[in-house]
């Protein structure tokens, strides 16, 4: 592979000449130790002969290039391809990713086929493949511990269930998730996997995840991991829908525009990645709920905190963007000592300091448009009284976003991701169409499961003594 060979380094790290790590150690590792989160040294660049022959590939073929072209020599082509094959086969829909078209210009990209009928079945069906292999050729054990603010968790313990060489624990904010959601985390039946309800919102539960992770004891002892949405794996992983959407819709001799429901900026930045390796992206629009954050930046240019407040987007209840620190790191130049001070100074004051400069790239990169509560209704009813497609309140924002989008110019293909089930939020679509959606036949009883639930306050001694009483592996049995 030699020099091309793709290496990551820390977003944080201060020196010239930055250590690189492989892809299988930035897999195992999730968080750099410095705080920060690893990037790629470089972009694999994709000609317009590579993204031709991407037409017509069986999705998870198209997801085995995609992978080796990051994972360097940690995995082979062929052990990639047969893994993202038994990682997709659990799929409900032959294609994976089914495009469905609502009119003229505007598309659907339906990645709520997984176990857990959300996106990051996609990312995490894999990830978990590729940590257990990871695992194994070590003889390691590791401790996942990730916050999730409703899909990431029952995503992450379905794809770790079971493992022997992982124990699982999800925080998730107490109280603020649906009960479809909170119901496929507290009825995950596996000795390794655990769901833990936190005392807090998800920003909460996030530094949680961060602040065990800084502890050097825990972390060593437990040989601690994450896979939430920094882990660049996951990133690599969403990379791969937005080829294949785009060349089902005719990249590379079309440009395709996509609208992402967003949060933590992982799968609109997993967008913009794809677009730096060649796709021809037009446009990436962000949709935020009223939590708009990343919309008030796009537009002024301040990145300025708030209070989390609940909608009916649970999952993109975020005011602290953890994948933003990857934008970040491009738009400062690859600074490391630059992005490590912005962030200490956006934790400290609540502001990232202004940066007129970078805040124009940002805007050339992305268009944001927020759709609260109100608009997500009325765009949930729209598209049901239109097309007979039943959306979710996250399509919803992506579907809200792009029509504000497309109405404003442009007259490349827009995709709008669908990145959760209907029937994972019922109560919003039957109060918007009067239409309560029915969850697909492989979780009809999961109203009938028995529900564990674990409360903890949003305090991190307790929590670590939960973890050092329930991770199977402690120094003890080392
Ligand atoms: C996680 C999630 C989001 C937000 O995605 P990010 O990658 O965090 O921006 C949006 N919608 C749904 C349904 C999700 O599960």
């Amino acid at each position: 592979m030699g020099s091309d060979c793709v290496r990551y380094l820390s977003t944080r790290d201060p020196r010239p000449q930055p250590r690189t790590l492989s892809f299988d150690e930035v897999l195992l590792a999730g968080l750099a130790a410095d705080g920060g989160l690893y990037v790629p040294d470089h972009l694999p660049s994709l000609g317009e002969d590579t993204l031709r022959r991407h037409a017509g590939l069986p999705y998870a073929e198209l997801a085995g290039r995609i992978m080796t072209l990051f994972a360097g020599d940690a995995f082979a082509a062929d052990e990639l391809r047969r893994m993202a094959a038994q990682a997709y086969s659990g799929f409900r829909h032959p294609a994976v990713t089914p495009l469905v078209q609502l009119d003229e210009r505007l598309w659907l990209l339906e990645l709520f086929h997984g176990p857990t009928l959300a996106f990051k079945d996609l990312a995490l069906q894999l990830v978990g493949l590729l940590f257990d292999a990871a695992l194994a050729r070590r003889r390691e054990h590791v401790t996942i511990i990730g916050a999730t603010s409703g899909d990431t968790g029952s995503a992450a313990l379905e794809a770790c269930r079971d493992r022997d060489a992982i124990d699982i624990f999800v925080f998730y904010p107490h109280g603020r998730l649906s009960e479809v959601q909170r119901r496929q985390m507290t009825t995950v039946e596996a000795p390794n996997a655990h769901a833990i309800a936190i005392e807090g919102t998800f920003d909460d539960c996030q530094d949680l995840v961060k602040a065990l992770f800084s502890d050097t004891q825990l972390r060593h002892s437990l040989n601690l991991a994450a896979v939430n949405s920094i882990n660049w794996a996951r990133i690599a992983a969403q990379t791969v829908y937005y080829f294949a959407a785009a060349a089902a819709l005719g990249a590379p001799y079309r440009r395709i525009s996509f609208s992402v429901p967003t949060g933590n900026f992982g799968n609109v930045y997993a967008g913009h990645i794809a677009r730096r390796m060649g796709l021809p992206v037009e446009r990436l629009v962000i949709g935020t709920n009223r939590n708009d954050i990343l919309a008030r930046y796009i537009a002024n240019g301040e990145m300025t905190i708030a209070a989390v407040e609940p909608s009916l987007s649970p999952s993109m209840d975020i005011q602290v963007s953890s994948n933003f620190e990857r934008l970040l790191f491009e738009l400062k130049d690859r600074n490391g000592a630059a992005v490590d001070e912005a962030i200490a100074s956006f934790r400290r004051t609540g502001a990232l300091p202004r940066a007129d400069a970078e805040w124009r790239a940002a805007q050339g990169l992305f268009s944001a448009h927020k759709v609260d509560d109100t608009a997500t209704m009325r765009t949930i009813a729209e598209t049901y009284a239109r097309s007979g497609v039943l959306i979710d309140p996250h399509t919803a924002v992506a579907v809200g976003a792009a029509r504000a989008a497309l109405a404003v110019d442009g007259d490349a293909p827009m995709v709008a991701l669908a990145c959760a089930h209907p029937a994972k939020f019922p109560d919003a679509v039957e109060r918007a169409t009067r239409i309560r959606p029915a969850l697909p036949e492989v979780l009809g009883d999961l109203f009938e499961r028995r529900e564990r639930l674990t409360v903890l306050p949003n305090d991190q001694a307790a929590v670590t003594r939960y973890i050092r009483g329930h991770a199977r592996r402690s120094e003890e049995s080392e």
